[in-house]
């Protein structure tokens, strides 16, 4: 069960723990390609027989898009897995009075002999992070900071940051709090963004896995605190063809076996460590192939373009928000060099909620471990804006533009070879058959239709 962290939604009419009746519902979920989080519910009664063999679950299901059709699926008809919960990231949550009751866990899927399916998401970044510790002897610890648009805000523009806009989302910014921090996750902040109705939302850093689970669980959680309100909380990469995006920021660092952390070294440059320098170099290098992974809507390019505060190039930058990968500020003066160290953090900021946050971290720490493996330097900071550069500086930074595109982003990918040996075929195979059957159904929509769809879709 999960904890009951704190008092702060006492007056809420919560039922004390394990008083459901055990036939109330508990969906196991896997988080897929589209972004999406699906399963199948049983009754609570059922766990304990079901805590091994989980739930059946059809391999075509990867390929069920966020729109409806199903991509041209490698499996058909065929094949059988199974969808087996991890309790660690049950959500029990039952306030009716705010018009919420949340019970799910994600889960790992498996063939029927047992063996992590290639496919699940979970079971990719699991594999990332052990051989992240087993080849390296590193951690990583992170931390999603998540934008999105509330739709029941009185919306002005001008109001970016404003404690007029924090007013106007009413009781929703601190029903969130609580029914996040009922969920267990531990609070850091929430604003109300530059966008009319945009707000963001940051937890605190988190073992990876329970990072990305916990990014499942803040954008269900998200969505259900609103409709509770009889309002929608939408994810989507961007809103508008004109406006502003909703950006999915990964800060992470590394830490040794014993939870030490690793990221800085005060003699190195930019204060970044050698195993950190490597693992960032990795990303730069990858970033062009990744962001079909991370970035992976259609609409997620008109977010990824300079001069929009998100990510268009694949750099990496000091105190700048627009470059991919940030290296983030350390707050605070007279600092220990411990506490320094602890605080120091990463941003990879060429996301968006269209992916599973499963898949994103795990493309992060493939990318890194190839970095970790060649023990690559640091890649030069750029202090610029790149978009003001002439094709030829940029090349001669060894810099790029970003694809422009989710199909020439699946071009990269499917050009090199990263992808299959990070993921493996079968994953990149259905990947790209999802993702160009996606493009097709969007292809004749003008941006303003394109952005509707993934609005209502995420
Ligand atoms: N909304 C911006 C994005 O699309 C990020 C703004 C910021 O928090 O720096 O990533
Ligand atoms: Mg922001």
């Amino acid at each position: 069960m999960t904890p009951n962290r704190s008092q702060n939604a006492e007056s809420q009419n919560a039922r004390p723990q394990g008083a459901r009746p055990d036939t109330d519902l508990i969906m196991v979920c896997t988080p897929d390609i589209a972004g999406q989080l699906r399963g199948k519910a049983m009754p609570r009664r059922a766990i304990e027989r079901r805590r091994e063999i989980g739930v059946g679950w059809t391999p075509t299901n990867v390929m069920i898009t966020a729109f409806g059709p199903i991509a041209p699926s490698p499996w058909g008809a065929l094949g059988d897995l199974m969808l087996r919960p991890d309790f660690s990231s049950e959500v029990d949550l039952a306030l009716p009075d705010w018009g919420l009751d949340e019970s799910f866990v994600l889960g790992d899927l498996l063939t029927l002999d047992g063996a992590p399916w290639e496919c699940c998401l979970r079971g990719q970044l699991a594999r990332a992070l052990e051989r992240l510790e087993r080849d390296h002897g590193l951690r990583l610890i992170a931390s999603f900071e998540h934008e999105f648009h509330y739709s029941d805000a009185e919306a002005q523009p001008g109001l970016g940051y404003a404690l007029r806009a924090l007013r106007r989302l009413g009781a929703f910014p601190n029903r969130l709090m609580a029914v996040l921090d009922r969920a267990g996750l531990e609070l850091d902040t929430f604003m109300p963004e530059y966008g009319p109705g945009q707000c963001e939302v940051t937890v605190a850093p988190q073992p990876g896995l329970r990072a990305a689970d916990e990014a499942s669980i803040l954008r269900e959680l998200t969505r259900a605190t609103a409709r509770g309100l009889g309002a929608r909380a939408s994810f989507a990469p961007i809103l508008d063809p004109n406006g502003v995006g909703n950006g999915v920021h990964v800060h992470f660092s590394l830490q040794d076996r014993e939870g030490r952390p690793l990221s800085h070294d005060p003699a190195a440059p930019e204060g970044v460590s050698k195993p950190a320098a490597a693992f960032l170099g990795g990303i730069v290098r990858r970033l062009p192939e990744m962001v079909a992974l991370t970035a992976p809507g259609v609409p997620s390019y008109l977010r990824l373009t300079p001069n929009r505060w998100s990510a268009a190039f694949n750099n990496l930058g000091s105190q700048d928000r627009e470059a991919s990968l940030r290296i983030c500020p350390v707050f605070g003066t007279g600092l220990s060099a411990e506490q320094h160290a602890g605080r120091f953090n990463f941003e990879y900021r060429a996301a968006d909620a269209a992916a599973s946050p499963h898949l994103v971290l795990a493309a992060i720490v493939n990318a890194g471990l190839e970095g970790l493996d060649e023990g690559l330097p640091l890649p030069t900071v750029t202090t610029q804006n790149l978009a003001e550069l002439e094709p030829d500086a940029l090349a001669a930074l060894g810099r790029e533009r970003l694809p422009t595109s989710l199909a020439a982003a699946l071009d990269r990918l499917e050009a090199g070879t990263w992808a299959t040996r990070a993921f493996g075929e079968v994953l990149v195979e259905a990947y790209r058959r999802h993702k160009r059957a996606e493009i097709d159904l969007m292809k004749e929509l003008s941006p303003e239709e394109l952005c509707a769809r993934y609005a209502l879709a995420y």
